[in-house]
């Protein structure tokens, strides 16, 4: 019996247009390399459902979903330069929403100890009220009010690594302390938000923390972002669900990023997570596809985390002639610095305290 589950189905696939780096081909790359390296063998399949609308709305306007629905039904068209929709985009946007939310279903009712959603359209850009950044529906911000409602929950944490900032995930929740959104992300690139001094409003003080950071950062500055800001957090925080906005763009790879993860390197972060999670909530751990659009370097990382998740030791480690760093620069220590001091008040980084 597998810890993980994951989340596949044929329809996401749907989603096409010509020319566009958020194509069907990465979850077919995926799927392939999971089958390829044996790790499908040791996981386990979770069909999805497609959400409601009432779910969807946890987080989008009616309008919103509405629009989504209509302009699919007339064949589909782009919504902005960025963003596309085809024929079956709503119906392939409802299931990867619903595809998540039946990841969370299985992990709450302890089936798995944690699950991966790989289901495309992405989410974490989707405003309430506005698709944007190849996103229709925010599936991540969704399967977080639907934790909060379904089962009550008051904390959950959501580890968001994609290369860019979940500017809809961080909207949705800036006022609540409900949620705890974290994102290291590049900064200056799209969508433009994710500043250090952005750190929530009212009661949500403090329970966003954005780590923007210079292009070129790898394995090395992850985790000690993961180390020194992260895990201090979260342990305080002490969520009762993680949700992981997983975007491999952030992969030495990518041909939209420009930072230097390994997939060893997701690894290690997916066990910081667990770690986190193993400590605070029974291994409680969601995750979610966003981003990731070179095909080989996506893949990799995606079994990567497969390999953490279910706790199996296959080599899925590339062999590019990236050298892991010892030691990470003074001028990125002073960006993580500022960060901790805009976040003294609410958090203590002393690695001692907080222990679940
Ligand atoms: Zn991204």
């Amino acid at each position: 019996m597998s810890q993980t589950g994951y989340v596949y189905d044929p329809l996401y696939l749907d989603h096409y247009t010509s020319y566009h780096p958020e194509c069907p081909e990465r979850l077919e790359k995926i799927m392939s390399k999971l089958r390829e390296t044996s790790i499908l063998d040791y996981i386990q399949s979770i069909p999805p459902r497609p959400a409601t609308v009432e779910e969807v709305a946890l987080v989008h306007s009616p309008a919103h979903i509405e629009d989504i629905r209509q302009i699919c039904l007339n064949g589909g068209g782009h919504l902005d330069p960025d963003t596309y929709t085809s024929e079956r985009s709503y119906d392939a946007a409802m299931l990867a929403t619903g595809g998540l939310l039946c990841a969370v279903d299985k992990v709450m009712e302890g089936k798995f100890r944690n699950a991966f959603a790989l289901v495309r359209p992405p989410g974490h850009h989707a405003m309430p009220e506005r698709a944007m950044g190849f996103c229709l529906f925010n599936n991540v911000a969704i399967a977080a009010r639907y934790l909060e409602k379904t089962y009550g929950l008051e904390r959950i944490l959501i580890v968001d690594w994609d290369v860019h900032h979940g500017n809809g995930t961080e909207f949705t929740f800036y006022n609540t302390a409900k949620v705890l959104y974290f994102s290291v992300h590049q900064s200056w690139i799209f969508p433009g938000t994710g500043w250090t001094n952005d750190i929530g409003k009212g009661e949500g003080k403090g329970f966003t923390i954005n780590v923007p950071l210079e292009a070129g950062m790898g394995d090395i500055e992850y985790e000690t972002v993961f180390q020194e800001i992260l895990y201090p957090a979260a342990m305080q925080y002490k969520p009762q669900f993680i949700l992981i906005s997983a975007g491999q763009d952030s992969h030495h790879s990518d041909p939209i990023g420009s930072m230097r993860l390994t997939s060893l390197g997701f690894e290690n972060l997916t066990k910081m997570v667990m770690n986190i999670a193993d400590k605070c909530c029974d291994g409680r751990i969601a995750a979610t596809l966003e981003g990731g659009y070179n095909l080989e370097g996506q893949a990799l990382s995606v079994a990567a985390i497969f390999n953490a998740l279910s706790g199996l030791n296959f080599n899925v480690h590339e062999d590019t002639g990236v050298k892991r760093t010892a030691t990470v620069s003074p001028m990125f220590m002073n960006d993580i610095n500022e960060v901790k001091k805009i976040h003294e008040k609410y958090w203590d980084f002393d690695m001692n305290k907080g222990m679940c």
